[in-house]
């Protein structure tokens, strides 16, 4: 999760286990708007090794909707930052929704770049005929807009809800990965990583935007301080 970063340094806010896993969330985030529902990274589903990635925590993602009063089908929308695995899982666990990913993120998933052939899991992937794909920056739904950044994925996107909040999906997944040439081992192109970071860091700042971080362990988002390259979380 840490690229070059010396284990040493990053056992400190990591503890790893016997087995050298550290602990970490898939915090997706329901959106009502006036005419939909939407989630934001439906997260891991289906057929996945729940002993090698030692996934422990329950309730799944349909009894935490249900304890807002939403059912599977009451779901108009599902929008993912990228479509791998442990953010897209079981395209099709929404039977009405529309499936908003990213133009080159498709394109990615259904002709893999060898490095991530097996992050993009053909049971992931969303049905055809309910796929909306959008290319670079875009509002698909009102007050909910995307652009795509890269980095991670050729096609990954950060999701903008009314110019409040930022969900910044893998291109920062935890907040021990605030500062810019903290990457991870799976991203593709991590010098875009580090240049989209550097911009959007940027733009929250100076905008108070709300951080939503998907890997991080505590669910609640948090703005920055900091200017010039350097940040710190409130
Ligand atoms: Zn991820």
């Amino acid at each position: 999760m840490f690229g070059m970063v010396p284990r040493e340094r990053w056992k400190q806010w990591c503890p790893p286990d016997e087995r050298n896993r550290i602990r970490l969330a898939t915090h997706g985030l329901l959106v009502r708007g006036d005419d939909f529902t939407l989630v934001v990274e439906p997260g891991i589903s289906g057929d996945v090794d729940r002993e090698l990635f030692a996934i422990t925590k329950e309730p799944t993602l349909e009894e935490s909707l249900a304890g807002y009063g939403v059912a599977p089908e009451d779901v108009t929308h599902v929008l993912f930052t990228h479509l791998h695995f442990d953010h897209a899982g079981s395209g099709d666990r929404f039977p009405n929704a529309t499936c908003i990913a990213q133009l080159r993120e498709w394109e990615a998933m259904t002709s893999p770049n060898v490095l991530h052939s097996r992050s993009y899991r053909r049971a992931d992937r969303p049905p055809e005929e309910r796929l909306q794909l959008v290319d670079g920056a875009e509002e698909p739904l009102s007050g909910v807009a995307v652009r795509r950044t890269g980095g991670h994925t050729p096609g990954h996107q950060v999701v903008i809800l009314e110019d409040q909040a930022l969900f910044w999906g893998d291109l920062m997944p935890t907040r021990f990965h605030l500062s810019p040439p903290r990457f991870m081992a799976y991203d593709l192109m991590p010098a875009d990583v580090a240049q989209r970071k550097i911009e959007l860091l940027a733009e929250s700042t100076e905008k108070g935007w709300l951080n939503f971080l998907y890997h991080e362990l505590d669910p609640v988002p948090r703005r920055l301080v900091g200017k010039d390259g350097r940040y710190a979380w409130l």
